[in-house]
């Protein structure tokens, strides 16, 4: 009976099966109350050097939320209906704001952060000078934090993108293409835009053990000698194989991330050599 009941209540929360008025409401109602009661919280996956070292850079935070009856939740889960209702916005600074605390607290002094944003965030007027206030507030260097974008958030509005990426850009904090090759990849913009980082999305990455001669290996090799040409650092996502990473470092890709790197995790975790995330 319970464990009917629990699946119930999973199925509510499942965003592909609220699909109706009441189940959207029913989950936005507990997006709300999960932020009050302070449920969600960033997990950190590293940020690797591909020399050989495996010495972690930086580490990107990434929301989870603690559910009191369905466990942890990732993104997959409530994402969308948090966009659609415009909490993501809400829950992103708060989630900005732990993420800062948490890496000053347990990150070595000159490790990085990268922070998801939401494409909504980029049509505020006033998203730079907040994200500025802060970084005043919380005593995090503007060095230290790279704002990842997709393609998807540019083509909003790239003009405006532009210029605030460039006012981030001037006061120390970076910005990182992500999920790059599966948006509209248009190359015209890249040159244009105050980019520090591209991550090749896992989409590529994960062909590449498969055959050396896979179409994935020639758009890898073409990206890295893009962001090469304009230079622009480059993170490969989703490494889970020691021969994605070979194949990787073979080409000079400088930085990874991945399962076999490390999984997401509570950022105190990774002060433990050999721990493993969830
Ligand atoms: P993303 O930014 O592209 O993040 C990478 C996703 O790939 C993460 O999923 C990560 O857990 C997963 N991943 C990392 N390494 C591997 C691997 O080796 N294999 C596989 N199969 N997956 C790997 P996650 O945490 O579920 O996040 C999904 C998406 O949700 C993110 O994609 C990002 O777009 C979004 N997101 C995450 N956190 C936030 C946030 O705080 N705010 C906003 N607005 N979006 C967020
Ligand atoms: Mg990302
Ligand atoms: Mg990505
Ligand atoms: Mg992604």
């Amino acid at each position: 009976r319970a464990k009917q009941l629990g699946r119930k209540r999973y199925e509510l929360f499942d965003e592909r099966l609220a699909q109706n008025v009441v189940d959207v409401l029913a989950l936005e109602g507990e997006l709300r109350q999960a932020l009050a009661q302070g449920l969600f919280e960033p997990y950190f996956q590293p940020i690797c050097a591909l020399d050989g070292s495996g010495r972690t850079l930086g580490y990107e935070a990434l929301i989870r939320w603690n559910h009191p009856q369905r466990g942890l939740l990732r993104p997959g889960d409530f994402l969308r209906i948090a966009e659609d209702s415009g909490l993501i916005e809400t829950i992103d600074w708060h989630m900005f704001e732990l993420s800062c605390r948490l890496l000053l607290q347990h990150g070595r002094d000159d490790s990085f952060m990268t922070v998801n944003v939401s494409a909504l965030h980029l049509r505020h007027a006033h998203f730079d000078r907040r994200l500025v206030q802060l970084l005043e507030r919380t005593g995090l260097p503007p060095q230290r934090l790279v704002l990842e974008v997709t393609e998807g958030a540019l083509l909003d509005n790239p003009e405006h993108v532009r210029a605030t990426l460039e006012r981030l850009r001037a006061i120390g904090i970076g910005a990182a293409l992500d999920d790059f090759g599966t948006g509209y990849s248009s190359l015209s913009y890249l040159h244009s835009l105050p980019l520090r980082i591209l991550k090749i999305d896992r989409a590529f990455v994960q062909e590449l053990d498969k055959d050396a001669n896979t179409s994935s290996t020639t758009v890898v090799a073409a990206i890295l000698a893009l962001a090469r040409a304009l230079s622009i650092q480059v993170i490969a996502e989703g490494i889970e194989t020691p021969s994605q990473r070979d194949a990787l470092m073979a080409m000079g890709c400088e930085m990874g991330q991945g399962y076999l790197l490390g999984r997401p995790a509570p950022i105190a975790q990774w002060r433990a050599p050999g721990s493993v995330g969830a």
